[in-house]
């Protein structure tokens, strides 16, 4: 799995509903890139901290937007090592 498809699937993987085999590309992909885990520790830091703002789950499109943003930040970093 590259940092791509990792940061395809992080939304699903956050909510567990990817499957098995996607799942354990992703925990290995997680456990040997510290760029994508600290991707992923962002943004279950973020939704946590909505969730707590808000009392209640995040919607599905703001949630979208909240990747979409990550995605854009991480893949525009002048020293990303893809
Ligand atoms: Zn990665």
């Amino acid at each position: 799995m590259q940092c791509d498809d990792l940061l395809n699937y992080l939304s699903d993987y956050i909510d567990n509903d990817l499957d098995e085999a996607l799942s354990a590309e992703a925990r290995a992909h997680l456990a040997t890139c510290p760029n994508c885990k600290v991707v992923l520790d962002t943004t279950m830091q973020t939704i946590a901290l909505t969730r707590d703002r808000e009392k209640r789950v995040i919607p599905a499109a703001r949630r979208q937007q909240l990747f979409d943003q990550l995605q854009d930040a991480f893949l525009n970093q002048p020293d990303k090592t893809m």
